[in-house]
């Protein structure tokens, strides 16, 4: 077994070549060629990734992933304390898959004032260190909303910090405030965001925007918000909705611009697969996501994106069945606790949102990996030990020597 430090192995691609390679991956060309560009330096570019889209050998996918993944990480998983405030449901836009917006004059249409916001991390904020928030693009919102949030948040809570806004909240804030993404950017980073999401990628193909979320910011300008972002020292994941109306080759696309992008601006700490959940009046022309298709997609992630480091499987979307499926097939976080969540729950998820420390370190158990508390941006890390009455705590790496 290959030494990896709980932070990752930055000589991951060296202990790549020296896995031994299961039948399923061994007796594959494609995959072999994909070990060898990958090993070699290079990297899965969209004709191979649409040929693993295409192939039958899903079973050799995961497994490759999952070399890759624990060349990188070994047998640790990352996941923290977190909750999710979304901000307001109020929207300018009516993207086709989103199931969260509401018009201003929707009985259940709301919009947190300050205070508000506070109220509803205090139950929490002795137990998190994250704080998830997004929301619609609000009419009246500028950005001086946002800057008395993060500072009234940042002066009640210091220790939490703010991952927050999605690329076309951005676009939206700076819009309305008539100033430029960086200076909004600027500003929100001085009042205390600390990082950005990356929601709102869905599929960074302007055809395939048009028809799912026609009026958002185009694929250029969600890479160019994530740039700009990653120029000013804030970090962001990444992600992609699948499963809406996109082929194969989009999603191969969608993958190879992140990669990209990321060898410009080296900014995207993970990436967030997640499939469209649906319901009977949205989209009815969407190709859902099985789960062998969503696996098949965390997986194919794993082997394209060599750039960025971590891959999620999104627990409040896929569910922890599925989540620990994936973390056996290239993804290496299963999210936080996150205590409270309404864009995929309004979605349809029934993903359970009591969910603590304990028992997502004892779902990563149950897969015979290590369970590890990581901070949100992956530089502070503690592994959880669960004690066996069901409490638990996390130990400082010094201390498990
Ligand atoms: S996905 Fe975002 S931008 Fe689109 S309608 Fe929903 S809240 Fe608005």
């Amino acid at each position: 077994m290959i030494e990896v430090p709980i932070s990752g192995n930055s000589n991951w691609r060296n202990a790549l070549k020296n896995h031994e390679l299961p039948l399923s991956v061994k007796n594959d060309p494609l995959l072999l060629e994909c070990l060898e560009a990958i090993t070699s330096g290079g990297y899965v570019d969209v004709e191979k990734g649409v040929k693993l889209f295409e192939s039958p050998n899903i079973s050799g996918i995961s497994a490759l992933a999952n070399l890759i993944k624990k060349s990188r990480f070994g047998n640790y998983v990352y996941f923290n304390d977190n909750l999710h405030v979304n901000t307001t449901n109020i929207c300018v836009l009516a993207c086709r898959f989103c199931a969260f917006r509401k018009g201003p004059r929707h009985n259940d249409a709301y919009a947190l004032s300050v205070d508000e916001y506070l109220h509803r991390i205090e139950p929490f904020s002795q137990i998190i260190d994250e704080v998830h928030s997004v929301g619609g693009l609000h009419p009246d919102w500028t950005v001086s909303y946002y800057e008395e949030l993060y500072k009234a948040a940042k002066k009640t809570y210091p220790n939490i910090h703010i991952k927050s806004l999605t690329a076309v909240e951005v676009k939206h804030i700076a819009s309305r405030s008539g100033i430029s993404v960086k200076e909004t950017l600027s500003r929100l980073k001085l009042a205390g965001l600390d990082s950005l999401p990356g929601g709102g990628a869905e599929i960074l193909v302007d055809s395939v925007r048009d028809r799912i979320c026609r009026g958002k910011e185009s694929s250029d300008e969600y890479l160019k918000i994530h740039e700009i972002a990653h120029g000013l020292g804030i970090k962001t994941n990444c992600t992609m909705l699948f499963g809406t109306v996109e082929t194969v080759r989009e999603r191969a696309i969608h993958l190879s611009r992140l990669r990209h992008q990321q060898d410009l601006s080296n900014g995207f700490q993970c990436f967030v697969p997640y499939p469209f959940l649906p319901d009977k009046t949205r989209l009815p022309e969407a190709q859902l996501a099985s789960m062998n298709e969503i696996i098949r997609v965390i997986a194919i992630s794993r082997i394209m994106l060599d750039n960025i480091p971590h891959i999620k499987a999104y627990r409040m979307n896929i569910g922890s069945h599925v989540a620990s499926i994936a973390l056996n097939s290239g993804a290496d976080d299963i999210d936080g606790t996150v205590n409270h969540e309404e864009i995929m729950h309004e979605a349809g998820s029934s993903a359970r949102l009591d969910s603590d420390s304990d028992e997502l370190a004892r779902l990563i158990e149950d897969i015979d990996s290590v369970p590890v508390k990581r901070n949100t941006t992956y530089s502070d890390f503690t592994q959880y030990k669960r004690k066996p009455d069901g409490g638990g705590q996390s130990l400082p790496v010094a201390q498990l020597a």
